[in-house]
């Protein structure tokens, strides 16, 4: 509007100086009435035409913005398969793209908050079906009531103890709500001490460990008792997944800025499909013989996590299947 008051001026004072200049006294006034009445007319064409553009504008922004605010009233009930149209204008187009992104993000959470409560469903059926196997065993009277039965049971629910506690890490970890107690220490100690913890399972596998490591101190800057359950994992699932008579190999090295360990086994290795997943939650590269052995499938998912928490890393390498697993852990260096 403004637009068009400021050009009908502009058109009015210049047609009025070259009237006066060019034009005969006595046409002045005829001519002047002539370019009043052309102006008015091109005036009001002008109105018309930007008012008919500015509401057809305001109509498909408005479209867009109803459209978006639907999705999203759709979204917040629940249908996280919602998405918008993309419009033409550069604009709405950016806003419409950014839409769909978040709800492609939020349906991806939803799918894997699904996919978890599937899973730990699953996960506490093997345990409680053991235990009420045995409830009904003992009801009538196919077992014994004695201390074998009973210490039986008792695994059961030890494994069911485990995959809560295991749990409530994972969604501790997950949230960024575990405390870490950051100091600086010998990390070859934690080494040694992790090692001789699970010295009866590698006695009972008939496994040799060997610490290839330097005699000086390897300062490490990080959460002690989470270092030692990190290694607890990565030992521990070298330790269930390593035949009679194999080697597991720890090593310990300064490189760059960083502490690096690693665990090598000698075991029954990971099929290169299933190395990208075994850090997820829940994922097993052989299902029957990791639940089989009481692995709940989210030990790696808490290692990492923990390990990412303390500014370090996880890492799996293997060549294959019978070809042995290396896992890394890299922690940021200690110093004194
Ligand atoms: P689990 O409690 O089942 O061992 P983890 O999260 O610790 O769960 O490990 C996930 C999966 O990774 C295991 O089920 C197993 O398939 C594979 N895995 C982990 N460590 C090893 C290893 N040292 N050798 C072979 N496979 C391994």
């Amino acid at each position: 509007m403004l637009v068009v008051v400021v050009g009908v001026v502009t058109l009015s004072l210049t047609a009025n100086a070259l009237l006066e200049q060019a034009v005969p006294p006595d046409q002045v006034a005829t001519v002047r009435t002539a370019v009043i009445q052309a102006l008015t007319i091109a005036a009001l064409a002008a109105t018309i035409a930007g008012l008919t553009t500015s509401i057809l504008l305001v109509q498909v922004i408005l479209r867009s913005l109803r459209s978006i605010a639907r999705s999203s009233q759709r979204i917040a009930a629940g249908r996280y398969d919602e998405r918008v149209i993309v419009p033409a204008s550069d604009e709405l187009r950016a806003v419409a793209e950014s839409f769909n992104q978040m709800a492609e993000a939020l349906e991806q959470i939803e799918q894997r908050r699904v996919a978890m409560i599937g899973n730990v469903a699953h996960e506490l059926r093997t345990p409680l079906a053991g235990i009420e196997g045995y409830l009904e065993g003992l009801i009538d009277g196919v077992l014994p009531a004695e201390a074998d039965t009973f210490l039986d049971m008792k695994q059961e629910v030890r494994r069911l103890r485990r995959l809560v506690d295991d749990l409530q890490t994972l969604s501790r970890v997950e949230a960024g709500q575990i405390s870490l107690n950051f100091t600086t220490f010998d990390i070859n100690e934690v080494i040694r001490r992790v090692v001789s913890q699970l010295q009866p399972q590698v006695l009972d596998g008939c496994l040799q460990v060997i610490c290839e490591r330097t005699d000086q101190p390897l300062l490490t800057r990080a959460d002690p008792d989470r270092v030692a359950q990190i290694l607890l994992n990565l030992l521990g699932n070298a330790v269930r997944y390593t035949p009679e008579g194999g080697c597991i190999t720890v090593r310990s090295a300064l490189v760059g800025e960083q502490v690096r360990v690693t665990v090598e086994d000698t075991g029954i290795g990971i099929a290169p499909e299933h190395l990208p997943y075994i850090f997820e939650r829940f994922y097993r590269a052989d299902p029957s013989r990791s639940r089989a052995s009481g692995g709940s499938g989210i030990g790696l998912t808490i290692a990492r996590h923990l390990a990412w928490a303390m500014g370090g890393d996880i890492s799996a390498a293997s060549a294959g299947l019978g070809k042995g697993s290396t896992f890394t852990l890299t922690l940021p260096r200690g110093t004194t």
